[in-house]
């Protein structure tokens, strides 16, 4: 037990000076959303609730500028209406394509709950409505591979590629800003017009630059991981040019009526002191991360980011190669949980996933992942996803609890 104590101070030790580099990303993205408050006028009115329609809902209309200052672009879709990252995505997905057009995903296999989104026949997937969609996988180092993108950019009905920040459910790095910026320019040498999508879970304010502010058209995400901040109750985001953002405000309600309508009785406050908290928050989890990842993958096991990787997301992969081994490390952040930490996680068949998904989440908002938490489906070789902790302290208990029952 004192011997588990040192370890994980010395580990900190350790980590002080990359923690340093995250806290100075902290506050240039602190200064960042201030500004944009600030220059967007946001007042307590923006936060009460209203009913119907919502016809001049301005805390709705205020949190979509917001996000646009925020992220650096013409415009945005932020609502309590979207359910969930991969409804953002599919909402994205549904508005910027058309039948006959392809999306070219660059990234490799898109995240799980996507497949059915995409691939699938006869529940209303893309492929329902002749829409394509291509991939090209990753190189053997995990890069883009450019030369398999631009022959299949020749291809006309191309009209979106589409880019995964973050890891998924791969053994995989994230990509960082200035990757997805490179990838941009080489798209756009060679098709000017390509709208470049990312799916940005995991991804928003780890770094002090968005991929939107790297050339990127349009960044979708949820609002229960990063830029909620951990105390948003719901809800999901679209940034980009404006062209696109109303073909999608158009999909996500009607195209008649596109942003102008949606209300939320509830109110909207912590829509905005999440976001406003988010880069704080953000930084607790990637130090938690960090953490992890160093003390873990001083025990043998394989973790990605290494202890000497930056971090591109806020997430910690370790690699167990054993089913029982997984389930239990799952177990074990559980017991460190404020909300049902008392509960014992089993692997289940989760709405979206092919395969069972173990999800360790014991969170305020239910299955908040910008909360700690940690989750894997349970296939070879076996990988728990740990990601979050609103507090950095929070991590670190948890950590003492994991190596425990290592
Ligand atoms: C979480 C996540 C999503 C969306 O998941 P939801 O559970 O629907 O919010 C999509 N892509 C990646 C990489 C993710 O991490």
């Amino acid at each position: 037990m004192k011997n588990i104590e040192k370890f994980i101070s010395e580990t900190i030790e350790e980590c002080q000076g990359k923690f340093r580099k995250i806290d100075e990303i902290a506050l240039f993205n602190q200064q960042k959303v201030l500004n944009a408050f600030i220059d967007c006028g946001i007042a307590l009115r923006h936060f009460a609730g209203t009913s119907g329609y919502g016809y001049d809902d301005v805390g709705r209309d205020g949190l979509n500028k917001l996000f646009a200052r925020v992220f650096n672009t013409e415009a945005a879709v932020v609502s309590p209406l979207i359910s969930s990252g991969t409804h953002a995505l599919t909402v994205a997905l549904f508005g910027i394509l058309r039948p006959g057009d392809a999306a070219l995903s660059v990234s490799g296999r898109p995240y799980d709950t996507l497949q059915d989104v995409i691939f699938a026949k006869g529940n209303g997937s893309l492929a329902d409505f002749g829409i394509g969609f291509e991939t090209v996988n990753l190189t053997q180092d995990g890069d883009f591979d450019f030369r398999a993108i631009e022959e299949r950019l020749m291809s006309e009905n191309i009209k979106a590629v589409y880019v995964q920040r973050s890891r998924g459910y791969e053994w995989r790095k994230s990509f960082s800003v200035e990757k997805i910026g490179e990838l941009c320019r080489f798209v756009k040498k060679i098709r000017p017009n390509m709208c470049v999508m990312i799916d940005n879970c995991y991804g928003e304010f780890v770094q002090a630059k968005e991929p939107s502010e790297a050339g990127a058209d349009i960044c979708a995400g949820s609002l229960i991981k990063n830029p909620g901040g951990g105390i948003c109750p719901t809800g999901g985001y679209i940034v980009g040019a404006g062209k696109y953002i109303d073909l999608i405000a158009g999909r996500l309600t009607a195209p008649s009526v596109g942003c102008e309508i949606g209300s939320y009785a509830a109110g909207y406050r912590n829509f905005y002191q999440g976001l406003f908290l988010a880069p704080h928050t953000v930084a607790q989890a990637v130090k938690t991360a960090m953490l992890f990842s160093c003390a873990i993958s001083k025990l043998g096991y394989e973790v990605l980011p290494c202890a000497e990787d930056d971090f591109y997301d806020i997430v910690c992969s370790v690699k167990f190669n054993d089913p029982d081994k997984l389930i239990s490390f799952c177990q074990s952040i559980q017991t460190a949980s404020p909300v049902d930490g008392f509960a014992v996680p089993e692997p289940w068949d989760m709405p979206g996933y092919s395969d069972k998904v173990i999800m360790a989440a014991g969170c305020f908002v239910q299955g908040s992942s910008i909360e700690l938490s940690c989750d894997a489906p349970i296939r070879s070789p076996y990988i728990a996803y740990l990601q979050g902790g609103l507090t950095f302290e929070h991590g670190v208990i948890a950590l003492k609890k994991a190596l425990e029952n290592l």
